[in-house]
Protein backbone atom coordinates (compact mmCIF):
# COMPACT_ATOMS: atom_id res chain seq x y z
CA UNK A 1 0.00 0.00 0.00
CA UNK A 2 1.28 3.31 -0.91
CA UNK A 3 1.05 5.72 1.95
CA UNK A 4 -0.05 8.46 -0.09
CA UNK A 5 -3.06 6.52 -1.34
CA UNK A 6 -4.18 5.81 2.14
CA UNK A 7 -5.08 8.11 5.15
CA UNK A 8 -2.18 7.91 7.49
CA UNK A 9 -2.76 11.41 9.99
CA UNK A 10 -0.04 11.24 12.04
CA UNK A 11 0.30 13.89 14.25
CA UNK A 12 3.46 15.36 16.12
CA UNK A 13 1.44 16.23 19.21
CA UNK A 14 -1.29 14.52 21.13
CA UNK A 15 -4.40 15.72 22.02
CA UNK A 16 -5.18 17.42 25.43
CA UNK A 17 -7.40 14.94 26.92
CA UNK A 18 -4.69 11.89 25.59
CA UNK A 19 -4.01 10.90 29.18
CA UNK A 20 -2.01 7.65 28.75
CA UNK A 21 0.72 6.79 26.36
CA UNK A 22 -1.47 4.53 24.12
CA UNK A 23 -4.02 6.70 23.99
CA UNK A 24 -1.96 9.52 22.90
CA UNK A 25 0.32 7.11 20.27
CA UNK A 26 -3.32 6.10 19.34
CA UNK A 27 -4.02 9.63 18.14
CA UNK A 28 -0.22 10.57 16.95
CA UNK A 29 -0.22 7.63 15.16
CA UNK A 30 -3.60 8.35 13.19
CA UNK A 31 -5.30 4.77 13.88
CA UNK A 32 -8.37 6.56 15.29
CA UNK A 33 -9.99 9.97 15.33
CA UNK A 34 -12.50 10.71 18.19
CA UNK A 35 -16.03 12.06 17.33
CA UNK A 36 -17.74 12.12 21.18
CA UNK A 37 -16.89 10.87 24.68
CA UNK A 38 -16.15 7.29 24.49
CA UNK A 39 -16.44 7.25 20.91
CA UNK A 40 -14.43 6.75 17.86
CA UNK A 41 -13.64 6.01 14.43
CA UNK A 42 -11.39 3.37 13.15
CA UNK A 43 -9.13 4.64 10.01
CA UNK A 44 -7.36 2.33 8.24
CA UNK A 45 -4.15 1.19 10.03
CA UNK A 46 -5.98 1.04 13.34
CA UNK A 47 -8.31 -1.10 11.44
CA UNK A 48 -6.19 -3.23 9.97
CA UNK A 49 -4.50 -3.63 13.08
CA UNK A 50 -7.70 -4.63 14.58
CA UNK A 51 -8.97 -6.81 12.30
CA UNK A 52 -5.85 -8.71 12.52
CA UNK A 53 -7.00 -9.40 16.73
CA UNK A 54 -9.90 -10.53 15.47
CA UNK A 55 -8.59 -12.92 13.31
CA UNK A 56 -5.88 -14.58 16.11
CA UNK A 57 -9.41 -14.62 18.03
CA UNK A 58 -11.57 -16.10 15.50
CA UNK A 59 -8.97 -19.14 15.07
CA UNK A 60 -8.64 -20.20 18.73
CA UNK A 61 -12.08 -19.98 19.21
CA UNK A 62 -11.79 -22.10 16.00
CA UNK A 63 -9.45 -24.41 17.66
CA UNK A 64 -11.47 -24.46 20.87
CA UNK A 65 -14.34 -25.86 19.12
CA UNK A 66 -16.73 -22.77 19.55
CA UNK A 67 -19.26 -21.47 17.03
CA UNK A 68 -19.61 -18.27 15.91
CA UNK A 69 -23.23 -16.40 15.39
CA UNK A 70 -23.71 -12.72 15.44
CA UNK A 71 -26.44 -11.48 17.51
CA UNK A 72 -28.20 -7.59 17.39
CA UNK A 73 -26.77 -4.88 19.39
CA UNK A 74 -30.59 -3.56 18.84
CA UNK A 75 -32.66 -5.66 21.66
CA UNK A 76 -36.51 -5.15 22.72
CA UNK A 77 -36.65 -4.33 26.88
CA UNK A 78 -38.63 -7.48 27.69
CA UNK A 79 -36.06 -10.03 27.27
CA UNK A 80 -33.76 -8.01 29.74
CA UNK A 81 -36.77 -7.95 32.28
CA UNK A 82 -36.86 -11.92 31.97
CA UNK A 83 -33.52 -11.62 34.25
CA UNK A 84 -34.32 -8.39 36.04
CA UNK A 85 -31.48 -6.86 34.45
CA UNK A 86 -33.44 -4.56 32.69
CA UNK A 87 -33.50 -2.49 36.23
CA UNK A 88 -30.14 -3.38 37.69
CA UNK A 89 -28.04 -2.43 34.91
CA UNK A 90 -30.43 0.89 33.97
CA UNK A 91 -27.88 3.19 34.93
CA UNK A 92 -24.98 1.71 31.95
CA UNK A 93 -27.41 0.56 29.41
CA UNK A 94 -28.81 3.14 26.34
CA UNK A 95 -32.13 2.97 26.03
CA UNK A 96 -34.77 3.92 23.03
CA UNK A 97 -37.69 3.86 21.69
CA UNK A 98 -39.22 2.61 18.66
CA UNK A 99 -41.23 4.68 16.57
CA UNK A 100 -44.47 2.39 18.31
CA UNK A 101 -43.11 3.26 21.52
CA UNK A 102 -41.66 0.42 22.24
CA UNK A 103 -38.21 0.58 24.85
CA UNK A 104 -35.71 -0.76 23.15
CA UNK A 105 -32.21 -1.49 24.40
CA UNK A 106 -28.76 -0.90 22.95
CA UNK A 107 -26.77 -4.34 24.19
CA UNK A 108 -24.26 -3.98 27.00
CA UNK A 109 -23.48 -7.93 26.86
CA UNK A 110 -25.19 -10.75 25.49
CA UNK A 111 -26.48 -13.29 27.98
CA UNK A 112 -30.13 -12.90 27.57
CA UNK A 113 -30.30 -13.13 24.28
CA UNK A 114 -28.03 -15.89 23.45
CA UNK A 115 -29.99 -17.82 26.67
CA UNK A 116 -33.22 -17.02 24.91
CA UNK A 117 -32.43 -18.15 21.42
CA UNK A 118 -30.26 -21.48 23.03
CA UNK A 119 -33.69 -22.19 24.92
CA UNK A 120 -35.43 -22.47 21.48
CA UNK A 121 -32.75 -24.32 19.67
CA UNK A 122 -31.13 -27.04 22.11
CA UNK A 123 -33.41 -29.56 24.10
CA UNK A 124 -31.42 -32.76 23.61
CA UNK A 125 -27.99 -33.83 25.91
CA UNK A 126 -26.67 -34.75 22.26
CA UNK A 127 -26.54 -31.68 21.47
CA UNK A 128 -24.00 -30.46 24.22
CA UNK A 129 -22.01 -29.38 25.32
CA UNK A 130 -22.06 -26.31 22.89
CA UNK A 131 -19.92 -22.80 22.95
CA UNK A 132 -21.14 -19.90 20.57
CA UNK A 133 -19.38 -16.63 20.52
CA UNK A 134 -19.63 -13.14 18.54
CA UNK A 135 -17.19 -9.84 17.69
CA UNK A 136 -19.72 -7.50 18.10
CA UNK A 137 -20.22 -3.82 19.18
CA UNK A 138 -21.11 -3.06 22.69
CA UNK A 139 -22.74 -0.21 24.35
CA UNK A 140 -22.13 1.06 27.71
CA UNK A 141 -23.30 4.49 29.27
CA UNK A 142 -19.52 4.39 31.42
CA UNK A 143 -19.85 7.11 34.41
CA UNK A 144 -16.11 8.15 33.16
CA UNK A 145 -15.16 6.95 29.25
CA UNK A 146 -11.87 7.64 29.46
CA UNK A 147 -8.04 6.95 27.72
CA UNK A 148 -9.64 6.51 24.60
CA UNK A 149 -10.82 2.92 23.55
CA UNK A 150 -9.51 1.34 27.27
CA UNK A 151 -12.97 3.01 28.44
CA UNK A 152 -15.07 3.29 25.71
CA UNK A 153 -19.17 4.08 25.37
CA UNK A 154 -19.35 1.91 22.28
CA UNK A 155 -16.65 -0.53 21.56
CA UNK A 156 -16.13 -4.08 20.58
CA UNK A 157 -16.05 -7.45 23.06
CA UNK A 158 -15.55 -11.13 21.68
CA UNK A 159 -18.19 -12.77 24.09
CA UNK A 160 -18.66 -16.48 23.96
CA UNK A 161 -21.19 -18.36 25.87
CA UNK A 162 -21.24 -22.43 26.71
CA UNK A 163 -23.91 -24.20 27.61
CA UNK A 164 -23.09 -27.78 29.64
CA UNK A 165 -24.86 -30.75 30.98
CA UNK A 166 -23.58 -30.17 34.31
CA UNK A 167 -21.07 -28.37 36.43
CA UNK A 168 -17.95 -31.30 35.68
CA UNK A 169 -18.85 -30.35 31.76
CA UNK A 170 -18.51 -26.58 32.40
CA UNK A 171 -15.08 -27.29 33.98
CA UNK A 172 -13.75 -28.53 30.71
CA UNK A 173 -16.08 -25.40 29.09
CA UNK A 174 -14.52 -23.08 30.95
CA UNK A 175 -10.79 -24.82 30.56
CA UNK A 176 -10.62 -24.31 26.86
CA UNK A 177 -11.60 -20.75 27.26
CA UNK A 178 -9.27 -20.04 29.05
CA UNK A 179 -6.31 -21.65 27.48
CA UNK A 180 -7.49 -20.05 24.31
CA UNK A 181 -7.18 -17.05 25.84
CA UNK A 182 -3.58 -17.82 26.75
CA UNK A 183 -2.93 -18.50 22.94
CA UNK A 184 -4.92 -15.44 21.87
CA UNK A 185 -3.13 -12.95 24.16
CA UNK A 186 0.81 -14.34 23.68
CA UNK A 187 -0.15 -14.24 19.87
CA UNK A 188 -1.33 -10.79 20.21
CA UNK A 189 2.34 -10.19 22.04
CA UNK A 190 0.86 -9.98 25.11
CA UNK A 191 2.24 -10.34 28.79
CA UNK A 192 -0.66 -11.32 30.66
CA UNK A 193 -1.00 -11.93 34.48
CA UNK A 194 -4.17 -13.96 34.91
CA UNK A 195 -5.78 -13.15 38.53
CA UNK A 196 -8.80 -14.05 40.46
CA UNK A 197 -11.94 -11.98 39.82
CA UNK A 198 -14.84 -11.38 41.81
CA UNK A 199 -17.97 -13.74 41.39
CA UNK A 200 -20.34 -11.35 42.83
CA UNK A 201 -23.40 -13.67 44.32
CA UNK A 202 -22.10 -16.29 43.36
CA UNK A 203 -18.95 -17.25 45.34
CA UNK A 204 -16.58 -20.07 44.96
CA UNK A 205 -13.02 -19.55 42.51
CA UNK A 206 -14.96 -19.69 39.40
CA UNK A 207 -14.02 -16.19 37.99
CA UNK A 208 -10.54 -14.95 35.94
CA UNK A 209 -9.84 -11.86 34.87
CA UNK A 210 -6.47 -11.81 32.05
CA UNK A 211 -4.40 -8.66 32.99
CA UNK A 212 -2.17 -6.77 31.30
CA UNK A 213 0.31 -5.58 33.27
CA UNK A 214 0.53 -1.54 33.05
CA UNK A 215 0.90 1.38 35.45
CA UNK A 216 -2.10 2.95 33.44
CA UNK A 217 -4.44 0.60 34.50
CA UNK A 218 -7.66 0.65 36.14
CA UNK A 219 -7.54 -2.42 37.98
CA UNK A 220 -5.97 -2.87 40.83
CA UNK A 221 -4.06 -6.77 41.68
CA UNK A 222 -2.10 -8.15 44.30
CA UNK A 223 0.28 -11.60 43.84
CA UNK A 224 2.05 -13.35 45.95
CA UNK A 225 5.59 -12.86 45.66
CA UNK A 226 6.28 -16.71 46.23
CA UNK A 227 3.31 -18.49 45.04
CA UNK A 228 1.29 -18.57 42.43
CA UNK A 229 -1.44 -16.48 43.99
CA UNK A 230 -3.10 -13.48 42.37
CA UNK A 231 -6.24 -11.44 42.27
CA UNK A 232 -8.18 -8.25 41.87
CA UNK A 233 -8.04 -6.09 44.55
CA UNK A 234 -11.47 -6.47 44.61
CA UNK A 235 -11.53 -10.02 45.81
CA UNK A 236 -7.97 -10.45 47.28
CA UNK A 237 -7.51 -11.81 50.88
CA UNK A 238 -4.99 -11.80 53.31
CA UNK A 239 -3.98 -14.20 55.97
CA UNK A 240 -4.69 -13.25 59.30
CA UNK A 241 -2.31 -14.23 61.52
CA UNK A 242 -4.85 -15.14 64.63
CA UNK A 243 -5.82 -12.47 66.62
CA UNK A 244 -3.17 -11.86 69.16
CA UNK A 245 -5.05 -10.10 72.15
CA UNK A 246 -3.17 -6.93 72.87
CA UNK A 247 -3.29 -6.10 76.70
CA UNK A 248 -6.13 -2.98 76.79
CA UNK A 249 -3.96 -0.81 78.77
CA UNK A 250 -5.58 2.21 80.43
CA UNK A 251 -8.87 3.53 80.65
CA UNK A 252 -10.66 5.26 77.71
CA UNK A 253 -9.85 8.86 77.90
CA UNK A 254 -10.94 11.95 75.48
CA UNK A 255 -8.58 14.21 73.95
CA UNK A 256 -9.48 17.57 72.47
CA UNK A 257 -8.38 17.40 68.48
CA UNK A 258 -10.17 20.46 67.26
CA UNK A 259 -10.62 20.17 63.74
CA UNK A 260 -8.61 17.16 63.19
CA UNK A 261 -11.12 15.11 60.62
CA UNK A 262 -9.23 12.88 58.49
CA UNK A 263 -6.82 10.28 59.32
CA UNK A 264 -3.77 11.61 58.66
CA UNK A 265 -4.69 14.92 60.39
CA UNK A 266 -6.01 13.04 63.68
CA UNK A 267 -2.58 10.60 63.23
CA UNK A 268 -0.70 14.16 63.29
CA UNK A 269 -2.60 15.47 66.18
CA UNK A 270 -2.37 12.50 67.77
CA UNK A 271 1.24 11.18 67.09
CA UNK A 272 0.05 8.25 66.51
CA UNK A 273 0.54 6.06 63.07
CA UNK A 274 -2.47 5.50 60.72
CA UNK A 275 -2.61 1.71 61.69
CA UNK A 276 -3.04 2.79 65.34
CA UNK A 277 -6.52 4.49 64.37
CA UNK A 278 -9.70 3.49 63.85
CA UNK A 279 -11.23 4.27 60.70
CA UNK A 280 -15.35 4.46 61.36
CA UNK A 281 -17.53 4.92 58.23
CA UNK A 282 -21.43 5.30 58.14
CA UNK A 283 -22.59 3.54 55.28
CA UNK A 284 -26.31 2.97 54.62
CA UNK A 285 -26.95 -0.66 53.49
CA UNK A 286 -30.28 -0.44 51.67
CA UNK A 287 -30.93 2.54 53.53
CA UNK A 288 -30.21 1.45 57.43
CA UNK A 289 -27.06 3.06 58.64
CA UNK A 290 -24.82 0.66 59.64
CA UNK A 291 -21.11 1.88 61.19
CA UNK A 292 -17.81 -0.02 59.27
CA UNK A 293 -14.31 -0.26 61.26
CA UNK A 294 -11.15 -0.75 59.81
CA UNK A 295 -7.26 0.31 60.63
CA UNK A 296 -6.45 3.79 59.49
CA UNK A 297 -3.77 2.88 57.23
CA UNK A 298 -6.45 0.11 54.92
CA UNK A 299 -9.02 0.85 52.37
CA UNK A 300 -12.67 -0.42 52.98
CA UNK A 301 -13.71 -2.81 49.69
CA UNK A 302 -16.83 -2.00 49.06
CA UNK A 303 -18.05 -5.21 47.23
CA UNK A 304 -16.55 -7.13 50.42
CA UNK A 305 -18.67 -5.55 52.96
CA UNK A 306 -22.12 -5.70 50.93
CA UNK A 307 -21.49 -9.23 50.55
CA UNK A 308 -20.83 -9.45 54.64
CA UNK A 309 -23.92 -7.25 55.17
CA UNK A 310 -25.72 -9.11 52.54
CA UNK A 311 -27.16 -6.14 51.06
CA UNK A 312 -28.12 -4.80 47.51
CA UNK A 313 -27.80 -1.38 47.51
CA UNK A 314 -24.57 0.30 50.08
CA UNK A 315 -23.63 4.11 49.43
CA UNK A 316 -22.00 6.10 52.11
CA UNK A 317 -23.55 8.48 54.10
CA UNK A 318 -23.63 11.98 53.53
CA UNK A 319 -22.79 14.52 56.39
CA UNK A 320 -26.58 14.73 57.70
CA UNK A 321 -26.52 11.01 58.11
CA UNK A 322 -23.30 10.78 59.34
CA UNK A 323 -25.03 13.65 62.32
CA UNK A 324 -27.54 11.93 62.39
CA UNK A 325 -26.49 8.08 62.95
CA UNK A 326 -23.18 9.15 64.92
CA UNK A 327 -24.76 13.28 66.70
CA UNK A 328 -20.93 13.86 65.62
CA UNK A 329 -20.07 16.34 62.41
CA UNK A 330 -18.12 13.98 59.89
CA UNK A 331 -14.85 13.45 60.67
CA UNK A 332 -15.60 12.35 64.26
CA UNK A 333 -17.62 8.98 64.12
CA UNK A 334 -16.22 6.16 66.24
CA UNK A 335 -17.48 2.94 67.01
CA UNK A 336 -18.13 3.68 71.04
CA UNK A 337 -21.46 4.51 72.03
CA UNK A 338 -22.49 4.00 68.78
CA UNK A 339 -26.59 2.73 68.34
CA UNK A 340 -26.45 1.23 64.69
CA UNK A 341 -25.35 -1.96 64.50
CA UNK A 342 -21.53 -1.97 63.63
CA UNK A 343 -19.45 -3.94 61.55
CA UNK A 344 -15.54 -4.50 61.74
CA UNK A 345 -12.74 -5.86 59.57
CA UNK A 346 -11.37 -9.00 61.15
CA UNK A 347 -7.77 -7.04 61.33
CA UNK A 348 -8.78 -4.95 64.06
CA UNK A 349 -10.11 -8.19 66.23
CA UNK A 350 -7.82 -8.09 69.63
CA UNK A 351 -6.20 -5.18 68.88
CA UNK A 352 -5.62 -2.55 71.59
CA UNK A 353 -4.22 1.04 72.53
CA UNK A 354 -6.35 2.60 69.73
CA UNK A 355 -7.62 5.75 68.47
CA UNK A 356 -11.03 6.54 67.47
CA UNK A 357 -13.83 9.60 66.91
CA UNK A 358 -15.50 10.67 70.78
CA UNK A 359 -18.68 10.90 68.65
CA UNK A 360 -18.68 14.55 69.93
CA UNK A 361 -17.69 16.77 67.55
CA UNK A 362 -13.30 18.06 67.51
CA UNK A 363 -13.27 14.74 70.28
CA UNK A 364 -11.24 11.39 69.62
CA UNK A 365 -10.65 8.38 72.24
CA UNK A 366 -7.67 7.12 72.83
CA UNK A 367 -6.29 3.80 74.76
CA UNK A 368 -9.49 1.88 72.89
CA UNK A 369 -9.08 -1.88 73.55
CA UNK A 370 -11.18 -3.65 70.54
CA UNK A 371 -12.37 -6.29 72.69
CA UNK A 372 -13.14 -4.18 75.97
CA UNK A 373 -14.50 -0.98 74.25
CA UNK A 374 -16.18 -2.39 70.40
CA UNK A 375 -17.66 -5.98 71.86
CA UNK A 376 -20.74 -5.92 70.05
CA UNK A 377 -19.41 -5.49 66.89
CA UNK A 378 -19.01 -8.42 64.03
CA UNK A 379 -15.97 -9.18 62.52
CA UNK A 380 -15.27 -9.79 58.34
CA UNK A 381 -12.60 -9.47 55.52
CA UNK A 382 -13.50 -6.05 55.09
CA UNK A 383 -10.78 -4.21 53.53
CA UNK A 384 -8.18 -4.75 50.09
CA UNK A 385 -5.07 -6.69 50.46
CA UNK A 386 -1.84 -4.62 50.06
CA UNK A 387 1.51 -4.68 49.60
CA UNK A 388 3.62 -6.69 52.60
CA UNK A 389 0.12 -8.49 53.93
CA UNK A 390 0.84 -12.38 54.37
CA UNK A 391 -0.31 -14.54 51.41
CA UNK A 392 -3.69 -16.32 52.03
CA UNK A 393 -2.86 -19.32 50.15
CA UNK A 394 0.95 -19.79 51.53
CA UNK A 395 0.96 -17.74 54.16
CA UNK A 396 4.67 -17.38 53.85
CA UNK A 397 5.22 -15.54 51.04
CA UNK A 398 4.32 -11.70 51.38
CA UNK A 399 1.93 -9.83 49.07
CA UNK A 400 2.66 -7.02 46.74
CA UNK A 401 0.53 -4.40 44.59
CA UNK A 402 0.13 -4.19 40.68
CA UNK A 403 -1.77 -2.07 38.37
CA UNK A 404 -3.84 -4.14 35.31
CA UNK A 405 -5.92 -3.48 32.49
CA UNK A 406 -8.40 -5.86 32.05
CA UNK A 407 -8.90 -7.77 28.81
CA UNK A 408 -10.17 -10.49 29.59
CA UNK A 409 -12.81 -12.23 32.00
CA UNK A 410 -14.10 -16.15 32.04
CA UNK A 411 -17.03 -16.36 34.18
CA UNK A 412 -18.69 -19.60 35.87
CA UNK A 413 -22.25 -18.45 35.38
CA UNK A 414 -24.41 -21.57 36.68
CA UNK A 415 -28.15 -21.24 35.86
CA UNK A 416 -29.01 -17.86 36.67
CA UNK A 417 -29.76 -17.47 33.24
CA UNK A 418 -30.60 -20.82 31.80
CA UNK A 419 -33.48 -20.53 35.18
CA UNK A 420 -34.69 -17.19 33.19
CA UNK A 421 -35.07 -18.27 29.89
CA UNK A 422 -36.15 -22.44 30.79
CA UNK A 423 -33.56 -23.39 28.73
CA UNK A 424 -33.39 -27.09 29.49
CA UNK A 425 -32.42 -30.47 28.05
CA UNK A 426 -33.77 -33.55 28.05
CA UNK A 427 -31.33 -35.98 29.70
CA UNK A 428 -30.70 -39.75 28.46
CA UNK A 429 -33.02 -40.71 30.77
CA UNK A 430 -35.71 -38.19 29.47
CA UNK A 431 -35.51 -36.18 32.66
CA UNK A 432 -35.25 -32.39 31.91
CA UNK A 433 -32.24 -30.60 33.51
CA UNK A 434 -31.56 -26.85 33.14
CA UNK A 435 -28.29 -26.21 31.06
CA UNK A 436 -25.16 -25.11 33.15
CA UNK A 437 -23.97 -21.43 31.66
CA UNK A 438 -20.45 -20.26 31.52
CA UNK A 439 -19.42 -16.69 29.82
CA UNK A 440 -16.08 -15.13 28.44
CA UNK A 441 -15.77 -12.13 26.96
CA UNK A 442 -12.29 -10.16 25.63
CA UNK A 443 -12.96 -6.52 25.06
CA UNK A 444 -11.43 -6.68 21.23
CA UNK A 445 -10.74 -3.13 20.91
CA UNK A 446 -9.09 -2.47 24.54
CA UNK A 447 -6.95 -4.96 23.76
CA UNK A 448 -5.76 -3.40 21.13
CA UNK A 449 -4.61 -0.48 23.08
CA UNK A 450 -3.39 -2.12 25.81
CA UNK A 451 -0.84 -3.82 23.06
CA UNK A 452 0.30 -0.20 22.30
CA UNK A 453 0.41 0.31 25.98
CA UNK A 454 2.64 -2.28 27.01
CA UNK A 455 4.69 -2.19 23.36
CA UNK A 456 6.10 1.40 22.40
CA UNK A 457 8.99 3.36 23.03
CA UNK A 458 9.72 7.30 22.86
CA UNK A 459 9.51 7.42 19.19
CA UNK A 460 6.28 5.36 19.05
CA UNK A 461 4.27 2.23 18.81
CA UNK A 462 6.45 -1.12 18.07
CA UNK A 463 3.82 -3.56 16.99
CA UNK A 464 4.23 -7.71 17.72
CA UNK A 465 4.28 -9.36 14.50
CA UNK A 466 0.51 -10.90 14.87
CA UNK A 467 -0.78 -7.54 14.51
CA UNK A 468 1.03 -5.45 13.03
CA UNK A 469 -0.93 -2.75 10.46
CA UNK A 470 2.15 -4.10 7.85
CA UNK A 471 4.68 -6.18 8.56
CA UNK A 472 6.81 -4.03 6.78
CA UNK A 473 7.50 -0.22 5.81
CA UNK A 474 9.25 0.56 2.84
CA UNK A 475 11.00 3.98 2.64
CA UNK A 476 12.30 5.44 -0.32
CA UNK A 477 14.39 8.28 0.32
CA UNK A 478 15.61 9.73 -2.67
CA UNK A 479 13.24 11.87 -4.50
CA UNK A 480 14.17 10.30 -8.47
CA UNK A 481 12.40 7.12 -9.97
CA UNK A 482 14.39 4.44 -9.54
CA UNK A 483 14.56 5.06 -6.10
CA UNK A 484 10.89 4.70 -5.86
CA UNK A 485 10.50 2.14 -8.51
CA UNK A 486 12.83 0.09 -6.71
CA UNK A 487 10.30 0.24 -3.35
CA UNK A 488 7.29 -0.39 -5.45
CA UNK A 489 9.05 -3.27 -6.43
CA UNK A 490 10.42 -4.52 -3.38
CA UNK A 491 6.42 -4.13 -2.47
CA UNK A 492 5.46 -6.41 -4.67
CA UNK A 493 7.84 -9.27 -3.94
CA UNK A 494 7.35 -8.44 -0.12
CA UNK A 495 3.39 -9.27 -0.95
CA UNK A 496 3.95 -12.07 -2.74
CA UNK A 497 5.95 -13.64 0.05
CA UNK A 498 3.02 -12.96 1.66
CA UNK A 499 4.33 -9.52 3.47
CA UNK A 500 2.39 -6.80 3.75
CA UNK A 501 4.17 -3.19 3.24
CA UNK A 502 3.64 0.27 3.64
CA UNK A 503 5.55 1.93 0.80
CA UNK A 504 5.95 6.00 1.91
CA UNK A 505 5.78 7.92 -1.09
CA UNK A 506 5.52 10.83 -0.37
CA UNK A 507 7.41 14.12 -1.22
CA UNK A 508 8.72 14.62 2.07
CA UNK A 509 12.54 15.01 3.86
CA UNK A 510 14.32 11.40 5.07
CA UNK A 511 13.59 12.80 8.67
CA UNK A 512 9.81 13.35 8.21
CA UNK A 513 9.66 9.47 7.23
CA UNK A 514 11.80 8.66 9.55
CA UNK A 515 9.77 9.86 12.58
CA UNK A 516 6.57 8.58 10.72
CA UNK A 517 8.30 5.13 10.30
CA UNK A 518 8.91 4.79 14.22
CA UNK A 519 5.61 6.36 15.16
CA UNK A 520 3.30 4.00 12.77
CA UNK A 521 5.52 1.41 14.50
CA UNK A 522 5.91 -1.51 11.56
CA UNK A 523 7.89 -4.35 12.71
CA UNK A 524 10.25 -3.97 9.62
CA UNK A 525 11.55 -0.88 8.13
CA UNK A 526 13.63 -1.53 5.03
CA UNK A 527 15.27 2.23 3.56
CA UNK A 528 16.42 2.20 -0.01
CA UNK A 529 18.48 5.35 -1.00
CA UNK A 530 20.62 6.10 -4.00
CA UNK A 531 23.46 5.59 -1.79
CA UNK A 532 22.61 2.07 -0.34
CA UNK A 533 21.51 0.90 -4.32
CA UNK A 534 25.01 2.19 -5.58
CA UNK A 535 26.04 -0.97 -3.92
CA UNK A 536 22.83 -2.49 -4.66
CA UNK A 537 21.60 -3.12 -1.15
CA UNK A 538 19.03 -1.83 0.90
CA UNK A 539 19.01 -1.11 4.67
CA UNK A 540 16.97 -3.34 6.94
CA UNK A 541 15.71 -2.45 10.69
CA UNK A 542 14.21 -4.08 13.20
CA UNK A 543 11.81 -1.31 15.04
CA UNK A 544 12.77 -3.32 18.27
CA UNK A 545 16.49 -3.08 17.67
CA UNK A 546 18.44 0.43 17.24
CA UNK A 547 21.27 -0.96 14.57
CA UNK A 548 20.36 -1.73 10.80
CA UNK A 549 21.63 -4.07 8.65
CA UNK A 550 22.73 -2.99 4.91
CA UNK A 551 21.73 -6.38 2.60
CA UNK A 552 21.49 -6.79 -1.24
CA UNK A 553 18.52 -5.49 -2.66
CA UNK A 554 17.84 -9.49 -4.31
CA UNK A 555 18.02 -10.85 -0.53
CA UNK A 556 15.92 -8.26 0.76
CA UNK A 557 12.69 -10.15 0.64
CA UNK A 558 13.70 -13.70 1.92
CA UNK A 559 15.59 -11.91 4.89
CA UNK A 560 12.49 -10.19 6.15
CA UNK A 561 10.89 -13.65 5.80
CA UNK A 562 13.53 -15.28 8.47
CA UNK A 563 13.17 -12.35 10.77
CA UNK A 564 9.44 -13.61 11.02
CA UNK A 565 10.03 -17.08 10.86
P1 LIG B 1 -14.63 -3.03 33.56
O1 LIG B 1 -14.52 -3.62 34.94
O2 LIG B 1 -13.32 -2.63 32.97
O3 LIG B 1 -15.70 -1.99 33.44
P2 LIG B 1 -16.32 -5.22 32.99
O4 LIG B 1 -15.86 -6.18 34.00
O5 LIG B 1 -17.58 -4.46 33.19
O6 LIG B 1 -15.13 -4.21 32.62
P3 LIG B 1 -17.05 -7.35 31.21
O7 LIG B 1 -18.52 -7.23 31.30
O8 LIG B 1 -16.35 -8.43 31.93
O9 LIG B 1 -16.41 -5.94 31.56
O10 LIG B 1 -16.68 -7.32 29.65
C1 LIG B 1 -15.70 -8.14 29.04
C2 LIG B 1 -14.53 -7.32 28.55
O11 LIG B 1 -14.94 -6.21 27.76
C3 LIG B 1 -13.70 -6.72 29.66
O12 LIG B 1 -12.78 -7.67 30.16
C4 LIG B 1 -13.02 -5.56 28.95
O13 LIG B 1 -11.84 -6.01 28.32
C5 LIG B 1 -14.02 -5.14 27.89
N1 LIG B 1 -14.72 -3.89 28.27
C6 LIG B 1 -15.65 -3.73 29.22
N2 LIG B 1 -16.08 -2.45 29.27
C7 LIG B 1 -15.40 -1.79 28.31
C8 LIG B 1 -15.40 -0.43 27.84
N3 LIG B 1 -16.21 0.48 28.39
N4 LIG B 1 -14.57 -0.09 26.83
C9 LIG B 1 -13.77 -1.01 26.26
N5 LIG B 1 -13.73 -2.30 26.65
C10 LIG B 1 -14.52 -2.69 27.66
MG1 LIG C 1 -15.09 -8.01 33.86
Amino acid sequence: MRLSNTLIPTLRDAPQDAEIESHKLMMRAGLIRKLGAGLYTFLPMGLRALRNVERIIREEMARAGAIEVLMPSLQPREIWETTGRYETLKKSMFRIRDRQDRDMVLGPTHEEVITELVSHELNSYRQLPRTFYQIQTKFRDEIRPRFGLMRAREFIMKDAYSFDLDWDCLDRSYQAMYAAYQRIFERCGLRVKIVEADTGAMGGNASHEFMVLAEAGEDGIVECESCAYAANVERGERALTPAVEEPAGAGLVDVATPNARTIEEVSKFLKLPARRLIKTLIYLADGKPVAALLAGDRDLNEIKLRKALGCTELVLADAAQVESATGAPVGFAGPIGLTIPVIADAGLQGRASLAAGANKADTHLVHVSVTRDVGAARFHDLVNAKTGDACPRCAAGKLREMRGIEVGHVFKLGTKYSEAFHAAYLDANKEKKTMIMGCYGIGVTRTLQAIIEQSHDENGIIWPAGVAPFLAAVLPLSPNETCMNTALKLEEELIRAGIDALVDDRDERPGVKFKDADLLGCPIRIVVSDRSLAEGKVELRKRSEKTSQLVPLEEAVSRVETLFS
